[in-house]
């Protein structure tokens, strides 16, 4: 078992190092937050004063932050404090280029690195069944799967440095977009007067199936687990959402690839989210969708 630094005890991160106390690791965690200290010590874990402090000695250190430069930021602090040949890991999902620069900085003071955001959710976090996207050198990754199965059901190595961010963003460009697809088919059918239930019965064993309709249902009935049947509370919240579809268009402005939906959706995600609806769940786009049409 191992010994392993957490910095970032928020939504995602509290309960993953949770998981990593139940697997049996020695966990130290730290978090600006003082309430979120105190959730990691009822789980388990150790607390730390800083973050540089929760390093020290640690085999491995653990990321979930919020955003590039809170990434950068710690990892500026913590990496020349940590012991040479120790293992660095972002679960955050961030911006390609400041993951490929954090890689850097670990590579330059003899630290292993990986970017390894996450899909799953908070469930997948509690549940610890996320699935782990990775970028970095094959090394590093070996030392990160066994970590990381211990908060995830499926650990996937991307290729190098960035490729783990360069995965979540081109999967949540496809969950945005067909999203806002599938809720555009039940207002159309909802303006023909076909039932919620005729079109998902259709469409989820016909060409249009698809995770955002049969796992995700944004109308009530169809899938009972879906945000849609709880007033829409998130699961995936729509700020979110405007966060990985604005990383995605960064990305491709950079890299010179045309996504005209992926920008569009990010227009249509940002119009929700600036009508105060940041909270609400992104499947709750199909309500923006609806009012599109008096419009
Ligand atoms: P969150 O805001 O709940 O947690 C972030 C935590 O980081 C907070 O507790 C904050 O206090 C802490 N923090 C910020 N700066 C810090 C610093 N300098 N030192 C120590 N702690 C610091 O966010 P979250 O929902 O847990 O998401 C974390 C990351 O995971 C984000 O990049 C997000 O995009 C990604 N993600 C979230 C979800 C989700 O459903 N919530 C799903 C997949 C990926």
């Amino acid at each position: 078992m191992a010994s392993i630094a957490f910095i970032g005890l928020g939504n995602m991160g509290g309960p993953m190092a949770a998981n990593l106390v139940k697997a049996g690791h020695k966990v130290i965690a730290f978090d600006l937050v003082a309430a979120s200290r105190d959730q990691a010590r009822a789980d388990g874990a150790a607390v730390a004063e800083s973050s540089v402090a929760a390093v020290k000695g640690a085999e491995v250190v653990i990321t979930m932050l919020p955003a590039g430069k809170h990434v950068l930021s710690v990892w500026h602090e913590v990496v020349p404090a940590m012991t040479r040949g120790a293992l660095i890991i972002d679960c955050s999902t961030i911006d390609v280029e400041s993951a490929k620069a954090a890689h850097s900085l670990a590579a330059k003071h003899g630290i292993g690195s990986i970017d390894a955001p996450v899909s799953g959710g908070t469930g997948g976090a509690r549940a610890a069944t996320l699935t782990f996207m990775c970028g970095g050198a094959g090394k590093a990754f070996a030392s990160a799967k066994p970590v990381l199965e211990n908060m995830g059901k499926k650990v996937v190595h991307c290729g190098g440095a960035g490729a783990g961010q360069s995965a979540k963003i081109c999967n949540n460009m496809i969950l945005g977009i067909s999203m806002i697809a599938v809720s555009e088919a039940f207002a159309l059918a909802e303006k023909l007067g076909l039932s919620h239930q005729a079109l998902f019965d259709v469409a989820s064993t016909s060409s249009g199936q698809c995770w955002s309709l049969t796992s995700y249902c944004p109308v009530p009935g169809p899938v009972p687990a879906s945000p849609a049947n709880n007033e829409y509370k998130p699961g995936f919240a729509a700020a979110l959402m405007v966060k990985d579809l604005t990383l995605a268009q960064d990305a491709a402005k950079a890299a010179g690839a045309a996504t005209p939906l992926g920008k569009h959706a990010q227009e249509i995600y940002k119009a929700f989210d600036a009508a105060g609806n940041g909270g609400v769940d992104f499947s709750g786009i199909i309500q923006h969708v609806r009012k599109l049409a008096d419009q």
